[in-house]
């Protein structure tokens, strides 16, 4: 087996899914209160290849990746629908004696 240096895993994006033992809650219903999800480490998520639960310096690693795509999107998603906002609040002066309108 080749030896390998530096880190042990290269940091990508791993394919993950939903746990299904906790539905991605990261916590299951115990007789007196909420415990922990062991199939996911508490995590909600699991591996989609293996169904495993992700070990936890793999899984910080790979959540704050997926939290960073989220908020990426997430901002993207909020731009656009500022930029859709700020044309709405514009005048477009189509309404009479060119004031706003916006057909509703
Ligand atoms: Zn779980």
């Amino acid at each position: 087996m080749k030896k390998q240096h530096g880190p042990a895993f290269r940091r990508e994006l791993k394919p993950l899914m939903e746990c299904s033992t906790c539905r991605g809650a990261g916590s299951t219903e115990g007789v007196f209160h909420r415990l922990d999800c062991l199939a996911c480490n508490a995590s909600g998520w699991v591996c989609r290849v293996t169904g495993d639960a992700v070990p936890l310096e793999e899984l910080v690693p790979q959540l704050s990746m997926k939290l960073r795509n989220a908020t990426a999107e997430l901002a993207r998603a909020t731009q656009a629908q500022g930029g859709a906002h700020e044309q709405y609040e514009q005048n477009n002066r189509r309404g009479a004696g060119a004031s706003n309108y916006t057909g509703d």
